[in-house]
């Protein structure tokens, strides 16, 4: 392997400790805590851990956690009542609602019911509209974590070529509006995408959002290009185990690319610190209080 590895295990700890500082100075200054308040419908096995280890890590910050946990059942109208409650309740400054919900439920509706002060996923049609005009939002927190990484590691990335692969709206499209603030050039290439090869080979930042397990391959990346893997897939590891692998077939890529981040270990952690960042700068926000840095 000739490239760099991308901690974001190493740096997610990083921000996590300077979110838990800046909640202890709320607490002690102004007698506020910062309070986040996930929501989860149903059973589903992998929303299930994310909550938990949310919920875990909330709590280590020094942040209030209330978790509502929901009949797969649970009628439209009943979730669009909590999230009203959870609205008015100065309590509660960080909203999340885990997704996928049921089929039953329209989920945009939900997510558009929450209070987009309080959006700390950045998905309120308000907070995409303010990222998408460069004004000051709300961000999702997996393309803000890549964010991070990328300006860590590259300082400044304008004039950059940068490739996002997937368009979906809550990494893929947010992924490109943001390298699109920092001045990069950006191409989004999806499943309709001629030759995405090609497309992908000439980026310099190439991030990989698809969810197809381990799709991108050396031939895919540009010699020294900074390779960010979103992607999360569980595949099949023989022995009737499995193993966690990304969008980027980890080996190949790391031959050829500048810098790479694992799977797992790399955005993964960064997107739950992120969570945290985005409570404490809401409080602030509701409060008229200095911002974390
Ligand atoms: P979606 O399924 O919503 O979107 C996938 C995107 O990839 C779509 O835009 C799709 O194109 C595109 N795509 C699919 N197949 C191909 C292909 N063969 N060639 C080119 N493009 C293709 O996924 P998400 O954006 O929600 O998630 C992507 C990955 O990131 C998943 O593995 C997910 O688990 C992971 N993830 C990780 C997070 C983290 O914290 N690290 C957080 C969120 C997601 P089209 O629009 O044309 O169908």
């Amino acid at each position: 392997m000739t490239a760099t590895l991308l901690d974001g295990k190493a740096f997610a700890a990083g921000i996590r400790a300077r979110v838990a500082t800046h909640v202890a100075r709320l607490r002690e200054d102004h007698g506020i805590t910062p309070g986040l308040a996930v929501v989860l419908v149903g059973e589903d096995p992998a929303s299930q851990v994310y909550v938990r280890s949310k919920g875990k890590q909330t709590v280590e910050a020094g942040m209030n956690s209330f978790e509502h946990r929901l009949d797969t059942g649970v009628s439209e109208n009943d979730l669009l009542a909590l999230v009203a409650q959870l609205n008015a309740d100065p309590a509660v400054h960080g909203i999340l609602v885990q997704l996928p919900l049921p089929a039953h439920v329209d989920a945009g509706l939900v997510i558009d019911a929450i209070d987009p002060a309080k959006d700390v996923d950045g998905f309120h049609v308000s907070n995409v509209g303010l990222l998408g005009t460069g004004q000051k939002a709300m961000v999702p927190c997996t393309p803000l974590g890549c964010l991070m990484l990328l300006r860590d590691h590259l300082g400044s990335l304008s004039g950059l070529e940068a490739v996002v692969l997937g368009r979906s709206n809550i990494v893929g499209k947010p992924m490109a509006q943001l390298l699109l603030g920092d001045s990069c050039t950006v191409t989004i290439a999806h499943s309709r995408t001629r030759d995405p090869q090609e497309v992908c080979r000439r980026a310099d930042i190439l991030v990989a959002a698809v969810g197809r397990p381990e799709m991108v391959t050396g031939d895919w990346v540009k010699p020294g290009a900074t390779v960010i893997d979103v992607g999360i897939n569980r595949i099949d590891a023989g022995d009737g185990k499995t193993r966690l692998v990304g969008d980027c077939a980890f080996d190949s890529c790391a031959e050829v690319a500048g810098a790479i981040t694992p799977v797992p270990g790399g955005v993964g952690p960064m997107t739950i610190a992120c969570l945290l960042a985005n409570t404490t700068t809401a409080c602030c926000r509701a409060h008229n209080l200095p911002e974390p840095a």
